[in-house]
């Protein structure tokens, strides 16, 4: 009755009244039976049923209470497990959820202690802090079987008729805390994926702030991983420029929202090492589109590139080397190269002083020899350039090439020995032919050659069958120049040798001539072979690329 509550004085006055209406029905009976008018012990019955049927309506009432069931209902709705725990830390009231979080029944669950289900959380039965220190808490909770699971738990404390209760909600964390788990391993495992790559992997944002980044990025910015993520290249690479061209090129990433390959760029690092890096820069768009994020790979090509370099110029120091074995080897031809011409100059010289002293000379005969010195001294000084060139470091020459006309000037350059070998030249010059791009010494060099070891063939042969043929003609892209004599042909156990340097099957020979020719037009994009001619002889044949328009 003193709680106030209109249902409790309810059931308050029908106890009480219940109780006094028996009472009365009890007196009454004493005041019949002491009146002897009636022996009425059985209205003992009637008392006693007032009050039984009138806590017995209380007793349904109370079942059937509206307010009772949507309490019941609430609890079952909740979506977490409820249960509400007296004083003395036992449940009384638990939700369905509840129950089976702990593998109990509903029915079971109540009465349980909370230490059953919570193992090692004292229960303080003190006013107002029972199990406060769990509020929040992930804990250990124990199934009905004794297993154990992870739990969270969050405490309400309520102050209620019945003194101080408490709500506990309780969450089973074991899904979540499995998805978690799976999540953590793979994000350990990614990690692992891009730690171990030696390239730089990064993500940054709008602001130039990294949001992820590998290893590697960190060690080449000699800091951690966890240091990096929110700081951006400024705070680490001491060069302004090339903090500007990350910044430039991720903006532009993000807002053309297109790939970006910089084949080249610089980076320099915590120790002030610059590198070079082949960098692959891709926006990153999110579901509403935009492209607020730049993801890059960076390949350090730092070392790529000193190889490369290295290996340039070993390959240099190399053909420089070549070159100056193959010009040692050739200067004892070089004085049997200038032998011809001087030899040529000093007769010629001579043949003109006997016919100054015989006084019948000509002024047109004296200039006929003094052209022919004139050429031969040139000779002499194409043979020593061409030498000088071989020798020099620096690339050959690549100038827009007349075949035909360097051609004439090997004949006119070799008339004389012509002359001396006997040998008639037929030239067969393609008309129109396009210009090549080269060396005009070295090509002249090559069919010098070629034609030199064609007379040296046809030395044996009476002189008109000694006929040396020379083809210009052009074949797809490649003009092609054949020289054909008339020779006894290369023997076929010597015809994969001509071609290897010092082989020679001459006397006064050096076995270079071909091997020199072979690498002259190698150097030129050209191919140089040697065939059987169907009419008798040899054909060597040599391939020099056409000159296209944006050559110079
Ligand atoms: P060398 O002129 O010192 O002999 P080459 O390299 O010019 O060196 O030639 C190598 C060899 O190839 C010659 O010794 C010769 O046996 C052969 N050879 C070159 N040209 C001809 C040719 N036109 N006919 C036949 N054999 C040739």
């Amino acid at each position: 009755w003193r709680r106030g509550e209109a249902a409790e004085r309810r059931r308050a006055l029908l106890a009480a009244g219940s109780i006094f209406v028996a009472l009365a029905i009890v007196a009454l009976d004493v005041l019949f039976i002491n009146a002897g008018s009636v022996y009425a012990i059985y209205l003992y019955a009637f008392a006693s049923a007032t009050v039984l049927g009138a806590l017995g309506t209380e007793r349904g009432a109370r079942w059937n209470d509206p307010q009772h069931d949507r309490f019941r209902l609430v609890l079952e709705a909740a979506s977490n497990g409820l249960m509400i725990v007296d004083k003395r830390g036992h449940v009384g009231v638990a939700n369905a959820r509840a129950a089976r979080i702990f593998s109990y029944s509903v029915a079971e669950l109540s009465g349980v202690a909370v230490e059953e289900l919570v193992p090692g959380v004292g229960f303080s039965g003190s006013r107002g802090a029972a199990l406060l220190g769990l509020a929040g808490r992930e804990v250990m909770g124990r199934r009905k079987d004794g297993t154990q699971f992870p739990l969270e738990v969050n405490v309400t404390a309520m102050e209620s008729a019945d003194g101080v209760t408490t709500l506990l909600s309780v969450v089973d964390m074991t899904e979540r805390r499995r998805s978690e788990d799976l999540l953590r391993r793979e994000r350990g495992f990614l990690r692992q994926v891009i730690d171990i790559d030696t390239n730089l992997i990064f993500v940054k944002d709008r602001d130039g702030r990294f949001t992820l980044a590998n290893k590697a990025v960190a060690d080449l910015y000699g800091t951690t991983v966890e240091d990096l993520i929110g700081r951006t290249d400024a705070d680490f690479d001491g060069d302004p420029g090339e903090v500007a061209a990350f910044r430039r090129d991720d903006l532009q990433v993000m807002d053309t929202r297109s790939e970006l390959f910089i084949a080249d760029e610089r980076v320099t690092d915590s120790t002030g090492r610059v590198h070079a890096v082949q960098t692959i820069k891709r926006p990153l768009i999110g579901p509403d589109g935009r492209a607020d994020h730049v993801l890059g790979v960076s390949t350090d090509i730092t070392a790529r590139k000193e190889a490369e370099r290295e290996l340039g110029v070993q390959r240099n120091e190399i053909a420089h080397l070549s070159r100056a074995m193959m010009v040692a080897e050739l200067s004892g031809s070089l004085a049997h190269e200038l032998n011809q011409p001087l030899t040529a100059i000093l007769s010629n010289a001579q043949a003109a002083l006997r016919f100054l002293e015989r006084g019948d000379a000509t002024p047109s005969d004296i200039q006929e020899i003094l052209r022919d010195i004139v050429e031969d001294d040139k000779r002499a000084g194409h043979v020593i350039q061409g030498m000088r060139l071989l020798l020099t470091k620096g690339e050959a020459r690549r100038e827009a090439l007349d075949l035909n006309a360097a051609i004439q000037d090997v004949l006119r350059l070799m008339h004389s020995d012509l002359i001396h070998a006997g040998v008639t030249v037929i030239v067969r010059t393609g008309r129109d032919i396009p210009q090549v791009r080269g060396d005009r010494v070295q090509v002249q060099q090559v069919v010098m050659n070629l034609m030199l070891n064609a007379c040296d063939a046809m030395q044996q042969l009476p002189q008109r069958q000694r006929q040396l043929v020379l083809v210009t003609n052009l074949q797809g892209d490649f003009n092609q120049v054949d020289v054909i004599d008339r020779g006894p042909g290369v023997a076929p156990e010597h015809a994969t040798k001509i071609f290897e340097p010092f082989f020679t099957t001459k006397g006064h020979g050096l076995g270079m001539g071909l091997s020199i020719c072979r690498t002259i037009v190698a150097a030129h994009g050209g191919r140089l072979w040697a065939e059987d001619h169907a009419g008798g002889g040899t054909a060597f044949r040599f391939t020099l690329p056409v000159r296209v328009k944006e050559d110079t």
